[in-house]
């Protein structure tokens, strides 16, 4: 007799979930000899219902994209932070480099994501200090927000570092399109900014279809319409596998297959 398929959560629940799973994923990566960056909190932050999911449900190749994925974005926020001391960190979720990575002590790191996800981890971070200036915002995205960032200190007319790692997806087109016309209103000239997006195609990636909302096959020109000039490149390529992720996608103009893309970009003058 073939087992039921068991119903697949609501999004309320499941995008908020993803948080944990990501820190499931930066754990294991963390238990290996020749892990990529260290996360010491990642399983605490993670709980056991997480890695359930990661075991059973997710591939080796998704695991290998989410310890690139934060390598990647380590090397961004501590190379950019060099030239600008606030960096903005959209959905969060389980992130702890205001924990775990060095910072000068200028650097003031926000970050923002749906309450019931910074309550949790604010409450299993309670004992542990970051080595940043550090504001945790509850918000909602999709709504207008930026008066609460403005409330703790941020600047809009100094150089800011944003971050939106695992996000951009869970949003819809229209969405995806007010977050970045809000992000480029608050960041001046010479910021920069780090996200990674799927294409079009992976809207429909299992685990996560039903959840993902949005893709986009051109990055580039996404960016270019908020004034910002972006570099992409895929997980495989060179300066994107750093040895664990071993798949190399075809050229960008096979489209008929699912892509994920690691955004660095710049605002111009
Ligand atoms: N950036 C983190 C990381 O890479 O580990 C978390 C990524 S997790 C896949 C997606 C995150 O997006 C969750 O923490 C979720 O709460 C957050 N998120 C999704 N939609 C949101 C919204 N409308 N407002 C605030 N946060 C949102």
């Amino acid at each position: 007799m073939t087992q039921p398929v068991p119903a697949k959560p609501d999004p309320d629940k499941f995008v908020p979930f993803t948080a944990r799973l990501m820190a499931a994923m930066r754990a294991k990566e963390t238990e290996r000899t020749d892990r990529l960056f260290n996360d010491p909190f990642a399983h605490c932050l993670a709980g056991k219902e997480a890695f359930t999911f990661v075991e059973q449900q997710l591939k080796e190749q998704d695991r290998a994209y989410i310890a690139v994925r934060t390598h990647f974005f380590d090397d961004f926020l501590l190379t950019q932070s060099e030239k600008a001391n606030q960096i903005v960190i959209l959905a969060s979720g389980m992130d702890t480099r205001a924990y775990r990575l060095t910072w000068s002590s200028e650097t003031k790191i926000y970050e923002l994501d749906q309450p019931q996800v910074l309550e949790t981890k604010t409450a299993i971070l309670q004992n542990a200090r970051p080595k940043s200036q550090h504001y945790a915002i509850s918000a909602d995205l999709t709504q207008p927000w930026s008066h609460l960032l403005l409330e703790q200190g941020y600047q809009p007319t100094l150089p800011s570092v944003w971050l939106l790692e695992g996000l951009l997806m869970y949003l819809t087109e229209p969405q995806v399109h007010q977050l970045l016309q809000t992000i480029s209103q608050l960041a001046t000239a010479d910021s920069y900014l780090g996200l990674d997006l799927v294409n079009i195609r992976s809207i429909e990636y299992e685990p996560y279809k039903g959840y993902f909302r949005s893709g986009f096959d051109e990055p580039e020109e996404l960016l270019a319409e908020y004034g910002w000039k972006a570099e992409v490149i895929q997980p495989g390529d060179e300066g994107a596998h750093f040895g664990r992720y071993t798949d190399k996608l075809p050229p960008r103009d096979v489209l008929d297959l699912e892509r994920v893309f690691l955004v660095k970009a710049h605002k111009k003058a």
